[in-house]
């Protein structure tokens, strides 16, 4: 956020040299620009002011370069906020299949990688392009790098007949809109530009943030209790996690990841988006595996050591760090699993299957994907992303609305650019038309 924004009520003055336009959108990352391209192309005459050097930095650097830019299967079901319904209505209206025919028309080459998440064949730079060639054939200025220095808004008039309108100092000069868009994402990654203004400008209309926190984050446990699997770092392999309480446990079937702090992987990304500060994660290392059965088995036609039966289940490494932890807690893995006693396997298929950690904390904004909570939906319209305060808008990642891992991110950033340009053109279209 630039240092220097301030709260300031529009005073009845405005400057000669003042710019005027239908719409400020204030971000040009993939919400921010989207939205531009359809509101232009609706008819309104759109500004985009970013602060960075370089549009979509976040494009950029996702999906590894080429872009997971929206999932098959994407329905509400796959986000997190504190009204998880808020999404379905602008999620319908506009769907992975529309931004799939937006490629096509772009001649963007895509596929799917697993479970409905598409990539770019070539390069995330295929969207950056397509996004500014929809701005472009919408006429849409931008100003880039431009810092906003102050957002002013003079009300509506009592009778109606004048809706109200915003202005805004910038390092490009002032600058008058009917209307402001917020789309300046979350807090994640800010060497690449993230800032605090969305939540700064809700405050200053008096709109509700639920706190936001990193998400799609990897988790850290206390050195030391880490440090028997520290040396684990780099080993991967399929699990089941969880996390919770009964009535809420959410689960993920992915992959994990060993850190040198803690866990990561997609599992582990997915599931720090629902984990609680203070609570435990529970892992399942052989999800594949009727565990009590498959040890059961093991014992009536083997006189194979515990630990290697261990090593048939899980990654040889992670078994041998078990077994070693296990004798450290009184366990004796080490001996022949015939003469283990029925209770003894039985305590080792439970802790296989429900291996319960709890993390200390996350590697924070610096490494998290996305932001979790933002501005309240309950003060924004699932229609059209306005909020209580007239012709103020908020979409993409800067509202509580948060993605799985797989292309959801996206898709909520064109769905929330979507339904918002739609809903501007509705309310400012007459007047753009007049002009
Ligand atoms: C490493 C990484 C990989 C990811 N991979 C994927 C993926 O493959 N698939 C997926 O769905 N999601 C992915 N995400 C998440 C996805 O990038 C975001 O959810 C998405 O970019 C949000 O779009 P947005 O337009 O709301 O915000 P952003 O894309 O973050 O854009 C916000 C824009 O606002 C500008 N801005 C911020 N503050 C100011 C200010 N004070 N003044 C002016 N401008 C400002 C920024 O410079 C930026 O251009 C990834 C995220 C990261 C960090």
């Amino acid at each position: 956020m630039t240092g220097n924004f301030r709260t300031r009520q529009r005073g009845p003055h405005y400057t000669a040299a003042m710019q005027s336009f239908d719409v400020v959108i204030l971000g040009a990352g993939a919400a921010g620009l989207f939205c531009a391209g359809v509101a232009g192309q609706l008819g309104l005459k759109v500004l985009v002011i970013d602060h960075s050097e370089k549009v979509a930095e976040k494009i950029r650097i996702s999906g590894g370069g080429r872009c997971n830019f929206t999932n098959r299967d994407t329905s509400a079901a796959n986000f997190l906020g504190d009204n998880p319904a808020f999404c379905r209505s602008a999620l319908a209206r506009y769907t992975p299949q529309d931004f799939i025919a937006l490629l096509q028309r772009h001649g963007v080459a895509w596929h799917e990688k697993h479970k409905g998440q598409l990539f770019c064949d070539h390069s995330a730079e295929d969207i950056i392009r397509l996004l500014l060639a929809e701005c472009e054939a919408g006429g849409v200025t931008r100003w880039q790098p431009c810092r906003v220095q102050s957002i002013g808004f003079s009300g509506a008039s009592p009778h109606g007949s004048s809706p109200g309108s915003y202005e805004l100092d910038s390092d490009h000069g002032r600058v008058q809109a009917a209307a402001v868009v917020v789309a300046t994402g979350g807090l994640s990654i800010p060497k690449i530009g993230a800032s605090d203004l969305g939540y700064r400008i809700a405050h200053q209309f008096e709109l509700p943030v639920v706190a936001p926190r990193p998400a799609l984050v990897p988790l850290t446990f206390d050195a030391a209790a880490w440090a028997p699997y520290a040396e684990l770092a780099g080993l991967a392999l399929p699990v089941k996690i969880e996390t919770g309480s009964k009535k809420n446990r959410i689960s993920f079937a992915e992959d994990l990841l060993f850190t040198h702090r803690g866990l990561s992987g997609p599992g582990v990304l997915q599931i720090s988006s629902y984990w609680q500060p203070g609570t435990p994660i529970s892992l399942n290392l052989a999800p594949l595996q009727a565990l009590p059965a498959w040890l059961a088995q093991a014992k009536a036609g083997s006189r194979r050591l515990i630990a290697n039966e261990l090593g048939a289940l899980v990654p040889a490494r992670l078994a041998d760090a078990w077994v070693a932890q296990g004798a450290a807690q009184g366990h004796n893995w080490q001996r022949p699993i015939n003469e283990a006693s029925d209770k003894a396997l039985g305590a080792l298929a439970e802790r296989v299957s429900h291996w319960a950690l709890t993390p200390t904390g996350t590697e924070g904004y610096r490494k998290a994907e996305v932001t979790a909570g933002g501005v309240d939906t309950r003060a924004l319209s699932s229609q059209t992303m306005e909020s209580r305060q007239p012709g103020l808008y908020f979409i993409g990642e800067v509202v509580d609305v948060t993605g799985w891992l797989g292309g959801y991110n996206f898709q909520w950033a064109w769905a929330s650019g979507f339904a918002c340009a739609q809903g501007l053109a509705a309310r400012l279209r007459p007047a753009a038309d007049s002009t």
